[in-house]
């Protein structure tokens, strides 16, 4: 066992600002899950600063709770004392990762496969060769279940990997400026076609886009799992490759890393040389729901039955945004339009969350599809690539392969004139 004293981690303003009050506990998906006090937001800060000051050890198993946290950021968004509980996690979880010994596996998880491959966008392609083959051919039907379900979301045919336009200029008589797309990791590789349908409507909306090329992982990948030296270096990399002065907004479409770009401003708080180039990018970035008026554009009639919306934690706790895609996706759904029941509650992907605590992961999913079906809606729409991915799983494990789950750009762009 691991036993390390060291203590001070935490700032202590943010630690401190927590009453102990309770109200965020029915937000938070593990203790709604588990009722458990320990697994709950109040339980972990506690925790946090009994580490902080020494008064109990950090160890493995005091890692236990910290490790089961989502990141999801609710309890934050409903905490009337202002707590920055997403901080507080960044600075425990990056203590922990100085102080407790990882076994191999789940070193093997974090340092090659999430922090490793994930977040590097030509690494990923070279490995998701192999599960697209296993695809094409069929044998992942001899797969156990096991095996074959996280298969499920890859795209049988290779997705079209042409490059995406570096300037895109466009032709609508109201012209709104220039803005400059955030293609991300997993975005890029995964879902290049959702990128071209982000460019597609920004064009629509009379906005010019500019794919800056010197461009990498936002750094969510790395800060999440509190290796913060790496998160900031993935920020000075896009500070030096966007020049935000000339640009009406960084634009973002994946609610995970828009939360992380308008956090740049935070993460190099410190940083004498890059500090205030990171306040001006933090202040120019948008996520695509917010530079687009859903009257600004001439959609189609509904092109799909009822339609249903799932809240992105990061987009909706941590950014707070709520109405903006709600308000595009009721105004392209029209009367089809159906709200899901706790469509704010975490779906159990939180980045790679779902490969590292997968029975509380798939707790949530089996949750999230029980509500999805409730709706009986035939679309379902988010804005994250994970929580597509995990809402798609869980939609296939049901056996409802007829349900849709759409990225928001692909729904909204489905509707766009011809
Ligand atoms: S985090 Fe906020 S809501 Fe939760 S117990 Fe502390 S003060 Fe109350
Ligand atoms: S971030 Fe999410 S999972 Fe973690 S304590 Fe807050 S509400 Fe619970």
């Amino acid at each position: 066992m691991n036993s390390d004293r060291s203590t001070g981690f935490l700032d202590n303003l943010k630690a401190s600002a927590c009453i102990h009050c309770g109200l965020c506990l029915a937000s938070c998906p593990t203790y709604v899950e588990t009722g458990n006090e320990n697994l709950s937001p109040r339980g972990r800060i506690y925790l946090m600063r009994a580490m902080d000051k020494g008064l109990i050890p950090t160890t493995e198993n005091s890692a236990i709770a910290i490790d089961s946290c989502l990141g999801c950021r609710a309890c934050e968004a409903v905490c009337p004392s202002g707590v920055r509980y997403g901080e507080l996690l960044e600075e425990t979880r990056e203590h922990l990762n100085r102080s407790v010994h990882r076994g191999w596996k789940e070193s093997l998880l974090t340092k090659v496969f999430i922090e490793g491959i994930l977040a590097h966008p030509e690494r990923m392609e070279i490995a998701l060769t192999p599960a697209r083959w296993i695809k094409q051919t069929g044998l992942d039907r001899f797969l156990p279940a096991s095996l074959r379900e996280p298969l499920s979301f890859i795209d049988k045919k290779r997705p079209a990997q042409e490059s995406l336009p570096s300037v895109s200029r466009t032709t609508r008589a109201t012209q709104r400026g220039k803005v400059a797309l955030i293609v991300g990791c997993v975005m890029d590789v995964m879902f290049r076609e959702t990128h071209r349908s982000t460019i597609r409507l920004l064009l629509n909306g009379g906005y010019d886009v500019v794919i800056p090329q010197a461009q990498g992982c936002c750094g969510a990948l790395f800060s999440h799992g509190g290796n913060m030296l790496e998160a900031r270096r993935c920020a000075i990399k896009n500070l030096a490759a966007f020049e935000v002065s000339d640009l009406e907004a960084v634009v973002i479409n994946a609610a995970g890393c828009g939360s992380t770009l308008k956090e740049y401003g935070t993460l190099l708080g410190q940083d004498p040389k890059w500090a205030q180039a990171a306040m001006a990018f933090s202040a120019k970035t948008r996520d695509l729901s917010e530079l687009l008026d859903p009257e600004w554009i001439e959609w189609k009639p509904p092109q799909f039955g009822k339609v249903t919306y799932q809240d992105a934690c990061h987009l909706a706790h941590a950014q707070r945004i709520t109405e903006a895609p709600r308000n595009l996706v009721k105004r392209v759904a029209g009367g089809a339009y159906v709200e899901m029941p706790e469509s704010d509650l975490c779906c159990g992907s939180a980045g790679s969350y779902n490969l590292t605590q997968p029975e509380m992961a798939d707790r949530l999913r089996r949750r999230k599809t029980g509500h999805i079906l409730s709706t009986n809606a035939e679309v379902v729409v988010t804005s994250n690539p994970g929580c597509l991915l995990q809402m798609r799983a869980g939609i296939h494990a049901a056996k409802r392969d007829d349900i849709q789950v759409l990225h928001i750009a692909d729904f909204l762009a489905a509707h766009l004139p011809d």
